[in-house]
């Protein structure tokens, strides 16, 4: 075993990590098949509305929203390659008149208050923290508007002291579903569903990323940046197959009532 085994995706130089990442769909778990379940629970959307995609990566699910409402769309990412990325899907798709992408940070959204309808997050609010995002974003939403987030999650009470201390390192903010609900309820959400995404969700972000170690490492032959978090990446993969029992992502849809 190696020392670095316990270091996450957050320790290593972001370039790398965006290298690795820019040449799938998702660069996060999810597909299009989640995505519309969880649209499926959001009424009212008309051409009118106006969605924001935060840490939107290049915008597989963002288009997704694009082909599926007649919304305004708009996608945030901090990585400008992400987002050149998806504008050219956009316009190849020919979305671009209303889902378009723009580089900004989600600590602090280019929005006014209650300008947008639905606020949709995958696989990124964890950048900021769960409570934090869905705290500082909800005065972008209508009364009435929607915020559509996945998040890592405990599935149980107690959990075995590996996968425990790794997710505490890697993200202390994990929670169970009771405490995670209870903080969308406290910050002004009404609970509109709440549930688990599949296992697949993870073992086809783990299983297409292990077709594409083996091209990543020869092209960065020696560079222990990418050897660390390569090593990294397995070994996150491996813990997931041994305590999928105990954490999954799960999508939180709530409802601005205040
Ligand atoms: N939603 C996409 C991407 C998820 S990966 C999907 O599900 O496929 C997480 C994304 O968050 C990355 O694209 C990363 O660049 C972005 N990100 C990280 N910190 C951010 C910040 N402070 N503001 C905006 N985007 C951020």
């Amino acid at each position: 075993m190696m020392s670095n085994e316990k270091q996450t995706i957050h320790d290593f130089d972001i370039n790398i990590i965006y290298e690795y990442f820019s040449n799938t769909e998702r660069q996060g778990p999810g597909n299009s098949k989640e995505t519309l379940k969880a649209l499926s629970f959001i009424t009212g959307l008309t051409e009118k509305s106006k969605i924001a995609d935060i840490g939107c990566g290049t915008g597989g699910q963002t288009i997704t929203l694009g082909h599926n409402t007649s919304c305004e769309i708009i996608g945030i990412d901090l990585w400008q390659d992400f987002i050149e990325k998806f504008n050219r899907n956009s316009f190849n798709q020919n979305l671009q008149d209303r889902v378009k992408g723009i580089v900004g940070n989600m600590e602090n959204l280019p929005f006014h208050e209650e300008e947008l309808d639905l606020i949709w997050s995958e696989g990124s609010i964890y950048n900021i923290g769960f409570e934090r995002g869905i705290n500082e974003w909800r005065k972008y939403l209508k009364i009435g508007g929607y915020i559509a987030v996945t998040e890592n999650t405990w599935f149980s009470e107690e959990r075995p002291e590996e996968i425990q201390e790794f997710w505490q390192k890697a993200y202390p903010e994990i929670d169970t579903i009771p405490n995670k609900v209870a903080q969308m309820q406290k910050a002004g959400y009404l609970p509109i569903a709440t549930y688990m995404l599949p296992e697949t969700i993870w073992t086809d972000y783990y299983s297409k990323q292990a077709l594409r170690i083996d091209d990543f490492l020869k092209k960065h032959k020696g560079n222990k940046t990418a050897e660390d978090f390569a090593s990294s990446q397995l070994y996150e993969s491996n813990l997931y197959h041994k305590y999928k029992a105990y954490y999954g992502y799960m999508f939180y849809i709530g409802k601005r009532v205040k």
